[in-house]
């Protein structure tokens, strides 16, 4: 149908076939045995195409989502198994000089407090991270490049892998800044971030120009051309997402998996993970100004129908998200989630005055990590801090293959063991490491190789002695 490895994105993500996509699930919504189909070669746990999946998404049938529902969570299992991947945002500089009609950060904004870091700052915000216990983070910003060249990120990163503070550092700074040129991401590689991430926002592109009136964010093609251009530069590990609630979420499903097929296509991997953000109440914006708004169930269909798509790809949930939706949503194949986030600049230090607010948007899971961390434990989820992977070059491909082989239950099921008792040992509150405890007694029984689980005995004890990786 397509020659899909010669095409860019812009083409390739192309119009009329999401159009004919949708008709395409539309007319098949209720077709029966078409859906038993596409949910059997789900199973195979090998994805499927933007056009299967759509199909699935538009399936009204209880009994049907029910299934989908089930698959979704099995196939986090297996491939994922009960770890959920812990991080917090942190935000450096909101200057911006985009128009972006649904972000605060909009440059004729004048209401917002506008608030760069400086080197001391990013120092005590990342101490403030780590006194809670993270060990992963994603770096926010506006695009300005007067105020937040590529040389100021760069400066910011080093200095966030330079502080080692008390019980251990930060282990992998995950990017999301505007698009860029693939020499800036070569920069970005070469300084050792994570996953680039950047999202789509749209992927309609009259919707997309019209949401990004001026601005170098306005130009559709080299934002949608990113992470080409990062991979080019070195990155391996590039991470997608749409705002939904901007425009119509069947028609932005069907963008992302377009997406991840080009880039499994072209750079033989998909993306790292995909992100679902929704659009929030922030400084001059109002959700309700977009009509395309989702249910929490719509919300929760989608998350199930993408897990079975890209089997292999991580999925981010935020702190825009509440506690319940929350709750309702981790089983269906989340497998990293933020906790005890803030959007403003300098919040984790110490919280803004009322008249000097910079929050890119209201968090709707105000917890703090150690509540955050004892909740999903006691829904029986591994919280893990983990990033061995990362350290020990397991990233694009290669990450990739671990998770196909099935040997995650032998690799990163101890790590996360492990890195969750330094958690517990070193900033748990009494009753959450009580819980861990717990947890990571009946967990060691999941362990399927007996020598391996033997080594992570001894490493557990160590770790109470105050052994630390
Ligand atoms: N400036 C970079 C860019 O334009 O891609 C970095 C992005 S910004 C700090 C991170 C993301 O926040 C944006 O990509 C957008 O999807 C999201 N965002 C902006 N306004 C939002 C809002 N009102 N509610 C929820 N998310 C929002």
């Amino acid at each position: 149908m397509y020659d899909v490895r010669s095409m860019k994105a812009e083409d390739f993500i192309d119009d009329g076939e999401i159009r004919e996509t949708l008709d395409y699930a539309d007319q098949n919504k209720d077709n029966v045995e078409l859906i038993d189909s596409i949910i059997e070669k789900a199973k195979l746990r090998k994805g499927l195409t933007h056009r299967e999946a759509s199909v699935l998404l538009a399936c009204e049938m209880p009994g049907k989502i029910n299934e989908i529902y089930d698959l979704a969570e099995q196939i986090k299992k297996d491939f994922y198994g009960n770890r959920i991947v812990m991080f917090a945002p942190l935000y450096l500089s909101n200057y911006c000089v985009n128009g972006c009609v649904y972000c605060p950060y909009h440059i004729k904004n004048k209401h917002i407090a506008r608030k760069k870091l400086t080197q001391e700052e990013v120092r005590r915000e990342v101490i403030a991270l780590q006194d809670m216990g993270h060990k992963r983070l994603a770096i926010e910003a506006g695009e300005d490049p007067q105020m937040n060249p590529i040389e100021y990120i760069l400066e910011c990163i080093d200095t966030i892998y330079s502080i080692k503070h008390k019980n251990g550092a930060i282990r992998r700074v995950n990017v999301n800044i505007a698009a860029t040129t693939v020499e800036n991401y070569r920069k970005l590689h070469e300084a050792g971030i994570g996953t680039y991430i950047l999202f789509q926002e749209t992927y309609d592109k009259e919707a997309y120009e019209k949401l990004h009136p001026y601005g170098p964010k306005h130009d559709y093609a080299y934002h949608t051309e990113a992470m080409d251009r990062a991979m080019e530069g070195g990155i391996d590990d590039v991470g997608l997402g749409v705002l939904f609630g901007l425009d119509k979420y069947r028609y932005e499903f069907a963008g992302l998996l377009m997406h991840a097929e080009h880039l499994e296509a072209v750079h033989g991997v998909g993306p790292h993970t995909i992100s679902v953000p929704r659009v929030k109440k922030a400084d001059d914006i109002d959700p309700e100004a977009f009509d395309n708004g989702i249910s929490d169930d719509v919300f929760c269909k989608i998350a199930a129908c993408i897990r079975i798509a890209v089997p292999y790809t991580g999925m981010i949930i935020s702190t825009r998200e509440n506690p319940t939706v929350r709750d309702e949503i981790i089983r269906l194949g989340v497998s990293q989630i933020s906790g005890g986030s803030k959007t403003s600049v300098g919040g984790y230090y110490e919280p803004e005055p009322e008249d000097e607010k910079s929050e890119q948007f209201d968090v709707s899971d105000t917890r703090t990590l150690d509540q955050v961390v004892n909740w999903l434990m006691t829904k029986g989820y591994i919280p893990s801090f983990c990033t061995a992977c990362y350290r020990e070059g397991r990233t694009g491909d290669r990450f990739m293959s671990l998770c196909k082989s099935g040997q995650i239950q032998n690799c990163c099921h101890p790590n996360a063991l492990m890195t969750l008792e330094e958690y517990l040992v070193d900033y748990a509150s009494p009753e959450t490491a009580e819980i861990g405890r717990r947890l990571i007694q009946n967990e060691l029984k999941n362990i399927p190789n007996e020598k391996v689980r033997q080594i992570v005995v001894e490493r557990l004890d160590r770790i109470k002695h105050g052994d630390r990786d």
